[in-house]
């Protein structure tokens, strides 16, 4: 085939830009924290502000907190919490609940936007995702909340109290849900940081949550980097601390709490294998792997990171694999055609590229697909590095990126021990024919999760959560509701 044929066939494949509109959100310039029912200017006067990482440009100003706005969102939590919150009939709580699940579907396509503004991701993944899990969540937590006690029979369960929680960048409105749901639907009151790069969508909620009508202080949101998220740890009035980020902070965070009376449970890092048979379904095996791990920029914890392919079929699935990657649309995140948005920070785009550039320096063979990037804006080709040696630090580390990682094997055991041997464990992929098989693996990966033909598939009524660095506790599920309460 001549070049000019393959030429003319590449652009009849190019689509034509959709963009979702943004003509219909509502951004304010500036945006204050949220106590006790109210915005609230910082007290220390000052603002930072948030980026749109697939132009560079800024959206608006948010709020930096500091130890004062912490004691004050704690205060309204436990004032909440003591005379209204823990006082009213559980039935009635579930109101609130529904009602906040409600308002999230009607607003469903300005958050959407919002969060692929502010995070970067494609508009697809947060219109079908991201927002509608959301809302998920608060549906499915508002049921409990009048029927704990056949949740956990005999048990008699109660609230802890204030709880303080602590979000990541990556699913900035989704895990507000997952953690604000069954917090308020055990009794608890809630102070929460966002992510400073994704605050947006947490304080959008906090402007449903007020039309709500939910009691003043029963959620309260403070914004700010790392410090705040410390002041909040460290601070005596708070009775739980519910963490989502990165293994790093999540042990800083147990030091922090280890000579207290404080719970914790947390949401750290991931290095999941995602392991493919010689009997898989091989065209359905691909599509799980680009979609583990270059959808959403391989910004998930549990991110097919890691890709175990059987020997026998190594050659035929790579190829399928890179001619599936390079059909990957990068770019505008709000073109409702992108597979691969923009990285979420200029600081997370250099972690990335540090990765890439030791995977070069170490010799593995390097394949990113021929995709052209945009000018602006934070971005990388999806990346594929081959035959990456066990103690490679690609192999090893949480990169949070599209890059993926490629070792072989031959046996079941050898696969095993191979997957096994990360300091993470929070998720895992097989694909085979073979039930036998799947069941097999299941019980010997240490996973929290482990996905069979399939991957990255979530709802609010199955646990998720981690084994060893990967942290502890469940959230989702009957599970997520008892990180939330004690018992006589
Ligand atoms: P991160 O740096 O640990 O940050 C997470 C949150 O903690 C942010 O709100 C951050 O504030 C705050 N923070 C930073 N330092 C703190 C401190 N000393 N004390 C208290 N809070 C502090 O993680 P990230 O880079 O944002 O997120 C990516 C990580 O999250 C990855 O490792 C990923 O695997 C993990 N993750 C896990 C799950 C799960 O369910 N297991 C889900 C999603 C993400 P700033 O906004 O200032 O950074
Ligand atoms: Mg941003």
């Amino acid at each position: 085939m001549s070049k000019k044929k393959i030429e003319t066939e590449k652009i009849s494949w190019e689509y034509a830009a959709a963009p979702e509109s943004a003509s219909h959100i509502d951004i304010k310039e500036k945006y204050d924290h949220f106590i006790d029912g109210k915005f609230e200017k910082p007290s220390s006067g000052k603002y930072f502000d948030s980026i749109n990482p697939a132009t560079e440009q800024k959206i608006a100003s948010i709020a930096e907190g500091n130890s004062k706005d912490v004691e004050k969102a704690v205060i309204a939590a436990r004032n909440a919490y003591d005379n209204v919150w823990l006082v009213m009939p559980a039935s009635e709580r579930a109101k609130y609940l529904f009602r906040i699940a409600r308002l999230i579907q009607e607003k469903a396509r300005e958050f959407a936007v919002i969060e692929s503004l502010d995070g970067g991701k494609p508009i697809r993944e947060s219109r079908d995702i991201d927002i509608p899990l959301a809302a998920a969540h608060f549906f499915y937590y508002a049921g409990w909340a009048d029927k704990l006690e056949y949740a956990f029979p005999n048990r008699k369960p109660t609230a802890l109290g204030v709880v303080g929680q602590i979000i990541p960048w990556n699913f900035p409105l989704l895990m507000a849900a997952w953690k604000i749901a069954p917090a308020l639907a055990c009794g608890n009151t809630v102070v929460l940081k966002p992510a400073e790069t994704t605050s947006l969508t947490a304080l959008k909620l906090a402007e449903l949550i007020q039309e709500s009508g939910l009691p003043d202080g029963v959620v309260n949101i403070i914004t700010g980097d790392g410090k705040v998220g410390a002041e909040i740890v460290g601070h005596k009035g708070i009775d739980k601390i519910a963490f989502t980020g990165s293994t790093e902070v999540g042990k800083i965070i147990q030091k922090t709490v280890a000579r207290t009376e404080k719970k914790v449970t947390l949401e750290l890092g991931g290095k999941a294998a995602n392991i493919v048979f010689e009997d898989a379904p091989i065209d359905q095996a691909v599509e799980g792997i680009i979609n583990g791990i270059y959808f959403n920029q391989g910004h998930v914890c549990c991110a097919g990171s890691r890709l175990f392919v059987q020997e026998s079929i190594k050659e035929i699935f790579i190829k399928k694999l890179k001619d599936r990657m390079e059909t990957l649309i990068i770019g505008n995140p709000l073109d409702k055609n992108t597979d691969i948005g923009a990285i979420n920070s200029k600081s997370q785009l250099e972690t990335i590229q540090g990765y890439i550039d030791l995977g070069k320096r170490e010799g593995f063979e390097l394949f990113q697909s021929s995709c052209k990037l945009p000018k602006e804006g934070y971005f990388i080709k999806p990346t594929l590095f081959s035959d990456v040696a066990q103690s490679s630090r690609l192999a090893k580390e949480e990169i949070f990126g599209p890059v993926l990682a490629v070792q072989t094997f031959r046996t079941v055991d050898e696969v095993i021990e191979k997957a096994n041997n990360t300091p993470y464990g929070l998720s895992a992929g097989v694909w085979t024919d073979k039930g036998s098989k799947i069941f097999n693996l299941t019980s010997r990966l240490r996973a929290g999760v482990v996905w069979a033909n399939t991957y990255n598939k979530f709802d609010p009524t199955s646990p998720f959560g981690g084994y060893k660095e990967s942290g502890f506790g469940r959230e989702g599920g009957i599970h997520g509701l008892s990180a939330y309460l004690k018992f006589d």
